[in-house]
């Protein structure tokens, strides 16, 4: 019997059974609290973009057979998984024994345990591990094609490439919803869009400046019998806002993510070691043959690999607060109301960090995006 039948029959009985059809009322949406004692750290992350998409291709330095498997920009979790699963493939190829993975973000952690799935006995080798990785540092939502690639520079086969990741990317991490410490949630997002604003006369208005189109390549149309709809939301609510839409996303709770991740890996008789490699002859040291590299950003310092383009993205982190899980979106800021922190994210436009690799935190943007976040509470 489900919960809704037993609420009506108890109504029943108490002679209350002219209520009308009852419907499952929403939790209150409770405000987020901004001070500033609640801000624990402020973070900065390098989106690793190719504007040809990830590189998972095999290349063959010296003695070993390398499968790049690095450039998610800023699509790394949303697509960890379909890309593990392309790069074992190639990976597997010489039906080895033993795999070396190198890096423990995202794509390393998913790339060893989908080669362990695969048969493979694998090793991670990286020079940081949660929670000093980049990917630790990221939103922690499901966004396949948040910056992944241009369109004038991706091949005709990369939109069918994507959605398989993508596809294979949405089976996995559903599979670890509902799990101890909540590594993956589906979350209720607002849309904010402001009041109108009163009325000015035209010669007041300052000329309209239309952004420029970065060329970034738009997919998630793909997706839409997977992706959750936003609707128009009607009920009480404490933002200041003109017009709100409400759908549901899949959220990364980071921590936990890594550490089920690990946990499974080291489970399946995965080691970790502590490496840094200077150069690709570096990889010489490693006995394993086949080598998966994950190093993200990294690879553009290791491999020499100018096509990647550093984005910068800042986050200002709130501690966590109870019954506060939602995400806000309105222009220009993205909130997202995680178990392992309130990440505050001023998102500027499209181009916003481009190619800027600094990943000093600036202060005064993210005292700017706390102001903003207050500012949408009636
Ligand atoms: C602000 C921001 C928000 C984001 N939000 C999201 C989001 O909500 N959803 C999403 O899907 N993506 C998001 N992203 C993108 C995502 O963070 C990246 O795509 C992802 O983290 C890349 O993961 P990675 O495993 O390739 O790299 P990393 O996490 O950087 O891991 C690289 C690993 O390689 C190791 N390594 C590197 N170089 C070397 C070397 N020379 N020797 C030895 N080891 C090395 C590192 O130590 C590390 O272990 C966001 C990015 C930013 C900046």
């Amino acid at each position: 019997m489900d919960r809704r039948h037993l609420f009506r029959t108890g109504l029943a009985a108490a002679g209350l059974s002219a209520l009308p059809t009852l419907v499952r009322a929403d939790a209150p949406i409770i405000p987020i609290r901004v001070n500033a004692p609640d801000v624990f750290r402020t973070t900065v992350c390098l989106r690793p973009f190719r504007a040809a998409g990830p590189r998972i291709e095999t290349e063959v330095v010296g003695r070993k057979i390398v499968v790049h498997n690095y450039g998610h920009g800023g699509s790394g979790w949303s697509l960890s998984w379909g890309s593990a699963e392309a790069a074992v493939k190639l990976a597997m190829q010489s039906s080895p024994e033993k795999i070396a993975v190198i890096g423990a973000g995202a794509l390393g952690l998913t790339a060893a345990i989908t080669a362990q799935r695969a048969g493979a006995d694998v090793t991670i080798y990286a020079r940081e591990r949660f929670p000093f990785v980049r990917s630790a540092r990221a939103t922690g939502s499901w966004t396949p094609d948040s910056r992944i690639a241009k369109t004038a520079a991706v091949d005709a086969g990369f939109a069918d490439r994507w959605e398989r990741m993508a596809r294979t990317s949405l089976v996995l991490h559903r599979g670890f919803v509902g799990l101890g410490g909540n590594p993956v949630e589906w979350m209720d997002q607002y849309v904010l869009r402001k009041p109108p604003a009163p009325e000015l006369a035209p010669s007041s208005l300052p000329p309209a400046v239309e952004p420029e189109d970065p060329g970034f390549v738009y997919l998630e149309d793909r997706l839409r019998d997977v992706v959750p709809r936003f609707h128009a939301y009607t009920g009480v609510h404490p933002f200041n806002a003109g017009e709100i839409r409400r759908g549901t996303i899949m959220t990364f709770n980071v921590a936990s993510y890594c550490h089920q991740l690990e946990s499974d890996f080291l489970a399946a008789g995965g080691r970790f070691e502590a490496m840094e490699f200077h150069t690709p002859s570096d990889l010489s040291r490693l006995k394993e043959k086949v080598v998966v590299n994950c190093t993200g950003y990294g690879a553009r310092a290791l491999f020499r690999d100018e096509s990647i383009t550093p984005v910068r993205g800042q986050i200002v982190w709130l501690v966590p607060q109870a019954d506060v899980h939602y995400g806000l979106y309105i222009s220009g800021l993205l909130v997202l109301a995680r178990r392992d922190g309130i990440v505050v994210q001023a998102t500027g436009g499209e181009m916003s960090g481009w190619n800027d690799d600094n990943e000093t935190p600036d202060s005064i943007a993210a005292q700017a995006a706390l102001d903003r976040l207050k500012s949408i509470y009636a």
